[in-house]
């Protein structure tokens, strides 16, 4: 699933192409992929796109006269562009077709589909009114993460991939800013010392900036099918040895979600029942 690295990158790459082309038309090929009715898809008609970026696991489309459009690509979303001649296939969920002769397209193999879009008049409606801080803004303070984390007896990872707490890390990332923080996944984020929270802190905007760098490097401008993950130094990579001190990276389903951690440079000493444990309240990664 694409977060907020991966979407980082699309934005960038995306807009160069896309920015100040008209808007002919916008088509949803499947029947749920659009998740608004007001205003109507055919107000995109006409319309320029002025502006392309991303908040939390969303890619939004800034069009002239104020109107947003988000898209999330969920589990295996992507977004492809490319000339408008060629025809749409089954994968094809929904397309921008441009004033240049080229298509903007999300794309999605396979059932069900999950990928979804709004069109919106402004931020604070539909699914982007509830999303939490921005942890690459300048309003993510050492006293708003602190605030965040102290007191909730939730497993640290589960508070990090909350969306409405954090916008925009997922199970990969949670994975890998607890192993660069080096703290166990399954410690409860009210046991935390004031030390442990400006470590993590500290922790979440590193490992995504570097993420971001190193996808970058991977993926040059393109845009691209699947995440570039092979850089992560523990999420995925269950039984192969920890880059810092060669233990091999231990794998827990946490709540049905792969954790993957070192169980040496993360303390470690304890695993969690499986999944429905005490505290577990079920707090799905969605969006
Ligand atoms: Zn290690």
């Amino acid at each position: 699933m694409p977060e907020l690295p991966d979407l980082e990158v699309i934005a960038a790459n995306l807009a160069p192409r896309v920015v100040d082309r008209t808007i002919r038309g916008a088509e949803a090929l499947h029947p749920a992929f659009l998740q608004s009715t007001d205003p109507p898809l055919a107000e995109m008609e006409g319309r320029a796109i002025e502006e392309i970026w991303r908040r939390g696991k969303y890619l939004l489309f800034r069009l002239t006269g104020g109107l947003l459009f988000a898209v999330h690509l969920m589990r295996a979303g992507w977004v492809w562009h490319g000339a408008s001649r060629y025809s749409a296939t089954k994968s094809t969920v929904f397309r921008i077709e441009l004033d240049d002769g080229n298509d903007i397209r999300v794309i999605e193999a396979g059932f069900p589909k999950l990928t979804r879009g709004w069109l919106l008049s402004s931020l604070d409606q539909g699914p982007l009114s509830g999303l939490g801080v921005e942890p690459l803004g300048e309003e993510f303070t050492l006293e708003r993460f602190a605030a965040i984390v102290s007191g909730k007896r939730r497993q640290i990872k589960k508070v990090l991939v909350d969306q409405k707490l954090i916008a925009g890390i997922g199970n990969a990332y949670s994975d890998e800013i607890l192993f660069e923080a080096r703290l166990s996944p399954f410690r409860y984020a009210h046991t935390l010392s004031p030390a442990e929270i400006e470590r993590l802190w500290r922790a979440i905007p590193e490992v995504l900036r570097w993420a971001i760098s190193e996808i970058k490097a991977r993926v040059g401008d393109g845009l691209y099918q699947e995440e570039e993950r092979s850089f992560l130094r523990v999420h995925g990579r269950a039984g192969k040895p920890c880059p810092r001190c060669s233990t091999p990276i231990g794998e827990v389903l946490l709540s049905g979600q792969r954790t993957d951690f070192c169980p040496h440079c993360q303390h470690v000493d304890e695993l969690p029942p499986r999944s429905g444990s005490r505290g577990d309240r079920g707090t799905k990664d969605k969006p």
